[in-house]
């Protein structure tokens, strides 16, 4: 008789991800390092273990130093399955990208377009931001980000040090929703997949999703944002970071300070340092 303890989900679970590391699919499933520690599969849950993670990244004391030796242990909030592994297409280019996406009409967003904002910036930023979709000024210009709202995002880029032509700037969804109101469930779904074939493809360190509407789409939450913004994620391999949409600030100027916050985050992780101030 087999004496050996019967074999534990995680046990299971570990056979099965070799099973597919045989397959060589294995690239495809999540930071191993993370297995043990992830609690459950809502991202937002994860947050308590997000911030240890942050105070890790950012040493402000020698004992903070000595635990930021310590490798990150980043939540994990997409368990990629080997449907979203499909997503991914071999040899992609934005190119071949924007030339899938053609003149769309896979959703009810194409009737009242003017132009589909497909994205902007420089194809291997290191940082990418990513909205909630196009508003009046960017559906008549086709670029994302050139309203009121993109004023101030430009302001932000450039308060790190950086110009929006090293940043990489799209959307979730590339058709102006009507009277700017939130894109509904299914459009995200069906704009998405092109959102994360652009962020493959450009591979950056770092992604911050600018409002709920970006965070709940990449992070596959229904959470309110102020749960866990400013928190770090993994994001397909990539650390992911929300804050507050630029349009949320200019009604919002006292949420300045926490966005700042926030963008000093992303600012340590790609070793930027703030602009000065012009006298
Ligand atoms: N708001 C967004 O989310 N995206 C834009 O491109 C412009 C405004």
């Amino acid at each position: 008789m087999d004496s050996s303890p019967a074999k534990t989900t995680q046990e299971k679970l570990e056979a099965w991800l070799r099973y597919y590391d045989d397959l060589n699919l294995g690239a495809f499933y999540t930071d191993r390092r993370t297995m043990r520690k992830r609690p459950t599969r809502r991202a937002p849950a994860a947050e308590a273990t997000a911030s240890a993670a942050i105070s890790a990244a950012q040493p402000s004391t020698a004992s903070a130093q000595a635990k930021s030796a310590l490798p990150l242990a980043l939540p994990v909030v997409n368990d990629s399955s080997l449907f979203e592994a499909m997503d991914r297409v071999e040899g992609d280019t934005l190119e071949r990208i924007r030339e899938d996406l053609g003149e769309c009409t896979r959703c009810r967003l194409h009737k009242q377009r003017n132009k589909i904002v497909f994205g902007a910036g420089n194809p291997r930023a290191e940082l990418v931001f990513v909205g909630e979709g196009p508003g009046h000024d960017e559906d008549i210009q086709g670029l994302p980000f050139v309203g009121r709202a993109g004023k101030l995002l430009t302001q932000m880029i450039e308060a790190m040090g950086l110009t929006r032509d090293q940043v990489y700037i799209c959307n979730v969804v590339k058709c102006r929703p009507p009277e700017n109101r939130k894109p509904e469930e299914d459009e995200v779904a069906t704009c998405s997949p092109y959102l994360y074939r652009q962020l493959d493809v450009i591979r950056p360190k770092a992604i911050v999703c600018l409002g709920a509407t970006a965070a709940q789409a990449l992070l596959k939450t229904k959470d309110s944002i102020s749960r866990y913004r400013g928190v770090w994620f993994d994001f397909r391999n990539t650390k992911l970071l929300a804050t507050y949409h630029p349009a949320y600030l200019l009604r919002n100027r006292a949420a300045k300070g926490e966005v700042w916050k926030d963008l000093q985050k992303v600012m340590a992780h790609l070793g930027l340092q703030a602009k000065k101030a012009s006298r």
